[in-house]
């Protein structure tokens, strides 16, 4: 087991209508805030109305940023950061899915820095301080609500890049299963994929001996597996959505990576396709990881013979090591399909041309991954596969 550290300082609100708690929450922070959210699912649904009632209760001071796009863009976080300068903003409080909070985490710490937020994302600067933020999260998927990272897309350049810091950890995220219910089912599905996938970054790994994180990862694998298909069958169903929310959330809160070395190929491919395609990331993930799979699992076949017996439960009788393997990455695809993701990039209109160039942007620091080290052509040969 390697040597870790594990830093978590956000409080989880968890259970329905907690948003009710919001403004005592915020209060601690200051009364001038930007309120972040995307293309008015939150209108929609009546939650902007209950956010507002809270700020309100509070005596707040409210701007607001809205039409965050799903994969946000620097152009709209840079707006973001205006605001708050110009308004002397105190807080930012993120009121959506992923892309919501990760465009205030970048707001937040580009308000600070006296400089190009992007610099964060390609390793010029690193975060020293940023505004506190809040969330109220409202889709799962990314883990966001919980974790320090942000994924920002520069339309201009077709780049998609992450930055991560302590300084951005939510204070606080409140998290009702029952905003949840009205996500689509297309949303749901991404939603699905993308814990999974934070699941695989962290479970393939080469390191031994840490059978109490491999088998946290093979129960969130079982319980998104098994909630997903119920919350698809009935949106509003609470136990379903509260279990794909909290699985969500462990998937990648920190709980996962200690002791072990984590991969993240795979994120890295898919966000070179985002940022060319701008495809919904969880699509994108649902066609590239079984092909990922068959790409490297000879580098530790009995990793993925542990993952096909528990958690798509082959039977290994009569099969050697990488038929079972095999089998466990076929039941992965055949999951993915049957609750209604693509399965190749074909299906998203999506063809080889940029293939070359989406692979040298994965590895312009170097190859990529750690199961197996990915260099330019194993990426072609993944993506190529994925066509
Ligand atoms: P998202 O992009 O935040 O949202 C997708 C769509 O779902 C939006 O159109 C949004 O509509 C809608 N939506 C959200 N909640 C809804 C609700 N309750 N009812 C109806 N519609 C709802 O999706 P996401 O998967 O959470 O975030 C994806 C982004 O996160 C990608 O850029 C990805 O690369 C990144 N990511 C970040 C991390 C991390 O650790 N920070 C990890 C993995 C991925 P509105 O805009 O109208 O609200
Ligand atoms: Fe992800």
């Amino acid at each position: 087991m390697n040597a870790f550290e594990l830093y978590n300082p956000t409080k989880l609100v968890f259970g329905a209508d907690k948003v009710n708690q919001l403004g005592e929450l915020i209060k601690p922070y200051g009364k001038r805030i930007l309120l972040v959210y995307g293309g008015g699912s939150i209108k929609k649904s009546g939650l902007y109305d209950d956010v507002l009632f809270q700020l309100n209760g509070i005596g707040a001071t409210v701007r607001e940023l809205s039409g965050i796009e799903p994969n946000p863009r620097l152009t709209t976080v840079n707006k973001g950061i205006d605001i708050c300068r110009t308004e002397k903003i105190e807080f930012v409080l993120a009121v959506g899915g992923g892309s919501v909070l990760d465009a205030a985490k970048a707001i937040a710490a580009g308000a600070l820095y006296d400089g190009d937020v992007w610099d964060f994302t390609v390793h010029k600067a690193i975060i020293q301080e940023a505004l506190p933020i809040g969330t109220v999260l409202t889709l799962a998927a990314t883990g966001s609500e919980m974790n320090g990272n942000a994924v920002i897309s520069n339309w201009e350049t077709k780049q998609k890049r992450a930055l991560g810091s302590k300084h951005v950890y939510p204070k606080f995220s409140i998290l009702d299963p029952k905003l949840t219910y009205s996500v689509p089912v297309d949303q749901t599905v991404n939603g699905i994929v993308d814990i999974m996938s934070h699941v695989f970054e962290q479970y393939f790994s080469l390191t031994t001996d840490i059978p109490l994180q491999e088998r946290f990862a093979e129960s969130i694998l079982l319980t998104v597996i098994e909630n997903g298909e119920k919350a698809l069958a009935d949106g509003s169903d609470y136990d379903a959505r509260a279990n794909l929310l909290l699985a969500g959330t462990y998937a990648l809160n920190g709980t996962l990576p200690n002791g072990v070395t984590t991969d993240w190929a795979t994120h890295g491919i898919e966000h070179e396709v985002s940022a060319i395609y701008d495809i919904a990331h969880g699509a994108g993930l649902a066609i590239i990881f079984p092909n990922w799979m068959k790409h490297v699992y000879k580098e530790r076949v009995g990793k993925f013979v542990q993952y096909a017996v528990r958690v798509w439960k082959i039977d290994p009788a009569g099969k050697n090591d990488n038929e079972i393997a095999l089998a466990g990455i076929e039941a992965t695809r055949e999951y993915f399909t049957r609750i209604g993701a693509p399965a190749t990039l074909g299906e998203l209109g999506i063809n080889g041309e940029q293939l070359e160039r989406m692979a040298e942007e994965a590895t312009q620091f170097g190859s990529i991954g750690t199961f197996k080290q990915l260099a330019k052509d194993d990426i072609v040969s993944i993506l190529a596969a994925s066509l």
